[in-house]
């Protein structure tokens, strides 16, 4: 009997395991897909691994594969090991790595999106033929293979040379027809520290580097640097960006570079589209990738350098499902690899500095920017602007230097992170805050819809006026990028606005629209979230705005300083970068705070010392690795269940904060218990147990798993 142990399509933790299936004939390979028969349903399977001729036993019927789906293994050794060890490390399902791994047409769960095919035909047999049939025989010789659309065009013959036999049909998988990309030839000299970066990407002793470089040094021309000579070498090249709003402007100096050579991979691409691009890594007809996230998981063959933009980036862990970040990933598959591994940012994560600074990794630094200085930096009290009774979204100072920039004809970018109208609306009778009704979360009022939205839940309701309770009048405080732009439009009603925010940006291609119309200048003002801070580079914009820049601040995690930082120097990073020198203004409530008195004098050691100071006394990465285990249920078991782990985890010695109860989402109340340990092995290993008890537990309460989580948010 031949045995294949496979994964099912199924991503409970319950079924967490592989499963014996019987074959005979059929042509099961490892990395393949196949049906199968699991609890009266029939189901996707991977096959992990094979034992042919095996005369194992059984105490219950093995039950046969049903089918092949693949022709060819979809994964290889590598990938199959991958999955493991994020299943292993991130503390997730097998299965839910692989659907996390490969693209949608190919995940496990939807056998239902059809790989697009198209029909194709080539020369098969000499009949004798008319001369006007031989020759258009004779041009399908020359051309070798014709799509068949194409071919019956071409004549009314065609048809006839068909039906006589002459020509093969076949079918081969959909390619969308893909212009050539002129190159563009690179007038650009490295200057010194530029040189300096690549001569030790490419041969420092440590395979991972640490690019610390000031927004506006040329770290992009260092990257397409190296990646020409590691493709040079016949390597490839996998160059992250953390945000699909990166991606358009990435990919356009990369293609400048290096032509038809470049696939690209982000989520804004329909599934076919995807499908194409991993296999043109696949089939090695590209060799440099540029994506987000789940490029990391491309199908490379020799990988020499892998590169991320804004290493210190949030978004390059995924928040979901499997949660793996894309950076340990990356170090992963290097090693796998002997690839180099570049980790770039003007503000390094305090993780990747700290190891930099042990030697782990090594540091290479670019003080300065390419062509001017770095911009003017100043920060308006916001507390005095109210006392002066200005306007509390834009003061005074902000509106004429947005006044002064749009008479030069100069572009503005504005930073609010909050979107929505207003983000609070309050009975003015009874006080109460209105909240959804599923989660502990005020509604946000959208003034385009008129609708309250939870930001968390995703529930639309339609807006009321009136308290629901008492029936008092509702009023609203705070600002969001809506009402933000209502009153740049009423200040400056001749200036062209741009918002840029969740809400904007839902449709497809929406990023890369909006940004190309700010770039060619159809627009004088670019406002929006966070999405607007990091990475664009516009020559003409020489005004950044910061609005309540230090709201983030006022959250409960352990990181709100590290971000509140890397907010205001990323966005202080956009003004300037042309020829004329830039100004930021920052407005804030509390001015003292050394994150934003360090954003200031963007001061990026001054910022490490002293967070790390903090951490090192509060017990928080670097200094320890932490996980977050919270429990979800209806009722009070969630709680009841956190307490026992947190009693067994404490019995091990491990230091254990919680139970904290959480904001309820969805009618599911969370508890939180946040374990802290040196070794990050130990830690895995133990929650690891911890995953397997639970999942074979037939508990009722819901688990989530979160291994070195990057916000503990309440
Ligand atoms: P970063 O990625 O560090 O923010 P970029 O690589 O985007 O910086 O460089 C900023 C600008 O300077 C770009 O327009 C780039 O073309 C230009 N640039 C980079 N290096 C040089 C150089 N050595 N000489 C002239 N211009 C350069
Ligand atoms: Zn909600």
């Amino acid at each position: 009997m031949n045995l294949a142990s496979c994964y099912i399509e199924n991503n409970t933790s319950a079924l967490d395991q592989t499963y014996t299936y019987q074959f005979k004939n059929e042509p099961v390979e490892i990395g393949k897909r196949v049906l199968v028969n699991f609890n009266y349903r029939e189901c996707v399977a991977f096959v992990d691994s094979i034992e042919m001729n095996s005369s194992k036993t059984f105490p219950y019927e093995i039950k046969p594969i049903l089918s092949v789906l693949d022709e060819q293994p979809i994964l290889n050794a590598e990938m199959i090991d991958l999955a493991k060890w994020i299943s292993k490390t991130s503390i997730s399902t097998v299965i839910s790595a692989l659907q996390a791994m490969v693209p949608p047409a190919l995940k496990p769960k939807s056998n239902d999106i059809k790989i697009k095919m198209e029909k194709w035909v080539r020369p098969l047999d000499d009949h004798t033929k008319t001369p006007k049939q031989a020759m258009l025989y004779e041009r399908l010789i020359k051309e070798g293979e014709m799509k068949r659309s194409e071919w019956l065009k071409l004549s009314s013959l065609s048809k006839k040379l068909e039906e006589m036999g002459c020509v093969e049909i076949f079918e081969k998988e959909k390619r969308t027809y893909e212009e050539v990309i002129e190159k563009k030839p690179c007038h650009i000299v490295l200057n010194e520290e530029q040189k300096h970066a690549v001569e030790r990407i490419l041969h420092s002793s440590k395979d991972v580097i640490a690019l610390k470089g000031v927004t506006g040094s040329g770290k992009t021309e260092v990257y397409l640097h190296a990646a020409e000579a590691v493709l040079k070498q016949g390597r490839e090249v996998l160059i992250l960006v953390p945000e699909i709003s990166l991606t358009p402007l990435m990919v356009k100096r990369v293609q400048e570079r290096f032509g038809n050579d470049v696939a690209i991979y982000h989520s804004g691409l329909s599934a076919q589209q995807k499908y194409e691009q991993y296999q043109s890594v696949r089939g090695k007809e590209k060799r440099i990738v540029v994506g987000t996230r789940s490029a990391v998981f491309m199908p490379f063959s020799d990988l020499g350098l892998i590169i991320l933009d804004e290493e210190h980036d949030l978004s390059y862990k995924q928040d979901q499902n499997c949660r793996y970040h894309a950076r340990d990933v990356a170090l992963h598959r290097a090693k796998t690899h002997h690839a180099r591994v570049v980790l770039a940012s003007a503000t390094p994560s305090l993780d990747t500095m700290a190891r930099a600074l042990k030697k782990v990794y090594e540091l290479v630094e670019i003080k300065h920017r390419v062509n001017q200085s770095l911009p003017h930096v100043k920060l308006i009290n916001m507390n005095e602007v109210i006392r002066k009774k200005q306007s509390y979204i834009l003061s005074d100072e902000m509106i004429t230097e947005m006044r002064k920039t749009l008479d030069r004809k100069q572009q503005i970018i504005l930073l609010l992170n909050r979107r929505g109208y207003q983000p609070i609306l309050r009975c003015s009778q009874c006080g109460k805050v209105l909240m959804c009704p599923h989660c502990d979360k005020p509604l946000v009022l959208h003034k385009e819809k008129n609708t309250l939205n939870c930001h968390l839940c995703g529930t639309v309701l339609k807006r009321i006026y009136e308290c629901p309770q008492c029936h008092g009048k509702l009023s609203g405080s705070g600002f969001g990028t809506q009402m933000l732009e209502e009153k740049v439009a009423q200040l400056f009603p001749d200036a062209r606005l741009i918002r840029m925010d969740a809400d904007t940006t839902t449709r497809k291609n929406a990023h890369e629209t909006l940004l190309k119309a700010f770039e060619n200048h159809e627009a004088d003002i670019l406002l929006g979230t966070q999405m607007i801070s990091k990475g664009l580079d516009f020559e003409n914009v020489t005004l950044v705005g910061i609005l309540q820049g230090d709201a983030m601040l006022a959250r409960s995690d352990y990181r709100s300083a590290e971000l509140t930082f890397d907010l205001l120097t990323q966005a202080s990073g956009r003004s300037g970068r042309g020829n004329t020198n830039g100004k930021v203004l920052i407005q804030v409530y509390d001015e003292d705070h050394y994150a934003i008195q360090c954003a200031l004098k963007q001061d990026y050691d001054s910022f490490f010392r002293h967070e790390m100071q903090y951490r090192h006394l509060a017990g928080y990465p670097p200094y320890t690795y932490l996980c977050a285990l919270t429990f979800i249920s209806k009722d009070e078991s969630g709680s009841d269940e956190a307490n026992h782990v947190m009693k067994l985890l404490k019995e091990k010695d491990f230091k254990v904060l919680g139970v904290s109860e959480l904001l309820k989402i969805q009618d599911e109340k969370r508890y939180r218990i946040c374990v802290k340990s040196k070794s990050l092995e130990l830690l895995q290993k133990e929650i690891y147990d911890v995953y397997q008890h639970h999942r074979t537990s037939k508990s009722r309460v819901k688990l989530h798993i979160d291994m070195n989580p990057l916000t503990l948010d309440d």
